[in-house]
């Protein structure tokens, strides 16, 4: 059976994050974010998550290979998905083109790129204001006043800020965007699948915005 597709596009702190779980929640679609994926596996203390750590603390992206494998590992373990949302994948070229053969091996194909656009400054307040859960990687942002009252979220786990969310870390992720990511958008507007969203006002308002082009 086809299924749908959608990756939510976007700069660092745009709130692809908090947006996928809105859409996948309304549409009743999988959410798998690599960046999820990833710090999971750096819990884990192996010698792959150690490795993994030190790339995400640097800001700099994670090797293809282990990335493509864990979204290919997501996709097979949810087999009655109807449809599934990506966040923070694909990153570059190499992903991308990867994610085609993946989706194309299945009789699937991405059917929409919504790339959710925000001004630098803004973008930055956001990330300083983010706060994630230690326990299930809820996403929470002062500057979006969506911080539960006791501060802790309902799964019990305590809010922190993430370890990458510091501003050496956060010049380099904005650099590596520009340098491999951003040119993803030339890539799906010349297949006509790519649409731009205004990331600005509550996490409401995007949200309508953005469901209104699924
Ligand atoms: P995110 O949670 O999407 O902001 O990602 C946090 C970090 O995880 C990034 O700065 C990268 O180090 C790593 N990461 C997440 N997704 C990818 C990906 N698709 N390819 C490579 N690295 C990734």
């Amino acid at each position: 059976m086809k299924k749908a597709f959608i990756v939510l596009f976007g700069p660092p702190g745009v709130g692809k994050g908090t947006q996928a779980v809105v859409l996948s929640e309304r549409l009743d679609y999988e959410h798998v974010s690599t960046g999820d994926i990833l710090r999971e596996a750096v819990k884990d203390r192996t010698e792959k998550g150690l490795q993994i750590r030190d790339f995400m603390n640097r800001g700099e992206l994670v090797p293809d290979s282990l990335v493509n494998s864990a979204v290919i590992e997501k996709i097979d373990k949810s087999k009655s998905a109807k449809g599934f949302i990506f966040d923070g994948f694909p990153r570059n070229l190499g992903q991308a083109k990867e994610f085609d053969k993946i989706l194309k091996s299945s009789g699937n194909s991405l059917d929409v790129v919504i790339n959710i656009e925000l001004d630098r400054e803004i973008l930055l307040r956001r990330i300083m204001g983010r706060r994630i859960c230690s326990k299930c990687s809820s996403t929470f942002n002062v500057e979006l006043d969506n911080i539960p009252g006791d501060g802790s979220c309902s799964c019990g786990g305590k809010l922190v800020v993430r370890s990458d969310d510091n501003e050496s870390v956060i010049t380099e992720r904005f650099r590596v965007y520009a340098d491999l990511t951003e040119p993803l958008l030339k890539y799906y507007n010349e297949r006509d699948i790519l649409r731009n969203v205004d990331g600005s006002g509550t996490v409401a308002e995007i949200a309508s915005r953005i469901k209104a082009l699924c």
